[in-house]
């Protein structure tokens, strides 16, 4: 008996995201270099993407790195106060988190 792998649905083989567990197509998915194996959503790979820039910049303190520090302190307290989800308010939050640090 073989272990089944993490990304796949036993049922449907459909390929899944390895983080949050979403299927998605395989051309929707970032894959890992050495490990194709291991993919990750778009959203997933942003999620990544900023905790590495995140454990960057507490190595390596710069100006911009307290910057992006000051902006994802508002983002947390946009998440606490759930205003990401109010309707109009939240559609126009979640469009600007996408173009920030
Ligand atoms: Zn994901």
């Amino acid at each position: 008996m073989t272990a089944q792998p993490a990304h796949e649905d036993a049922t449907t083989s459909a390929p899944r995201c390895w983080c949050c567990g979403a299927e998605r197509r395989d051309d929707e998915l970032v894959h890992l270099g050495n490990h194709p194996e291991v993919a990750v959503c778009v959203g997933c790979a942003r999620w990544l993407h900023r905790r590495a820039t995140q454990l960057e910049d507490a190595q390596h303190p710069t100006i911009a790195g307290r910057w992006r520090s000051v902006v994802h302190s508002a983002r947390t307290y946009v998440i606490d106060k759930g205003w990401h989800q109010r309707g109009v308010l939240g559609v126009l939050l979640r469009r600007i988190d996408r173009h920030l640090p």
